[in-house]
């Protein structure tokens, strides 16, 4: 699995389509203060399924959507799309019949947010549980943002166990064993409500 290109519409500074081609080997992005550098890696973490505004330097999620400029009106909507080559066939099961990869992720005003694996409507979760498995996405220690390298530091044991746990790719098991929990909980309270009503009726 290999990012090829990023693609962004109305998200942030980035209010036209732009294409950023990420080519074999290493790609460089240089630009002035406040071009849109960092925007760029918030998006590459939105489109993974971010759900933290703080992550985005923002207060709410509709905050990632182009506000508006002198000479722009706001606009209504953000997208970003990830395109993956998967041409050795390594995204997980459920992804890794085709050849190339496309995840996109819209966020309309007073809507909220939609994905999509190659025009297919899928939940937050599929996408997240996707670059999980992948041993990537939005939480990835192969993403560092400006300052974390003194928080890091600084953390606490537990936090850098989980920037362990991520690299070796089983946070997406720990997902799937809450979810398993939650399901056990839901059915053991069945469970007592049908001893219950077995009570009522003996
Ligand atoms: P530096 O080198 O200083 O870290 P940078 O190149 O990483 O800068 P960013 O922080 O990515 O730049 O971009 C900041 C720019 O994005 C600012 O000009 C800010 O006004 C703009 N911006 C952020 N959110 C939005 C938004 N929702 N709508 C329009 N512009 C936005």
């Amino acid at each position: 699995m290999r990012f090829s290109k990023l693609r962004l519409t109305g998200f942030k500074s980035f209010v036209d389509p732009t294409d950023l081609i990420i080519a074999d080997g290493l790609t460089g992005v240089v630009g002035p203060n406040g071009c849109g550098k960092s925007n760029l890696l918030e998006a590459l973490r939105w489109v993974m399924g971010e759900n933290r505004p703080t992550a985005m330097r923002g207060g709410g999620m509709e905050d990632v959507i182009f506000a508006g400029a002198a000479t722009r009106p706001a606009r209504n909507f953000a997208e970003v799309a990830l395109h993956i080559d998967n041409g050795e066939r390594l995204a997980p099961a459920g992804f890794n019949e085709d050849d190339n990869l496309e995840i996109t992720r819209r966020i309309t005003r007073d809507v909220g947010s939609a994905y999509k694996v190659n025009t297919k409507d899928v939940r937050a979760r599929d996408v997240q549980m996707l670059f999980a498995d992948a041993s990537t996405g939005a939480h990835s220690p192969a993403l560092v943002r400006q300052g974390q390298i003194a928080e890091l530091i600084n953390s606490k044991p537990k936090a850098r166990r989980r920037i362990l746990e991520e690299a070796a790719g089983i946070s997406g098991l720990y997902q799937r064993r809450h979810e398993a929990e939650l399901k056990l909980k839901n059915a053991e309270a069945n469970l007592t409500r049908v001893d219950d009503v077995i009570e009522q009726l003996a």
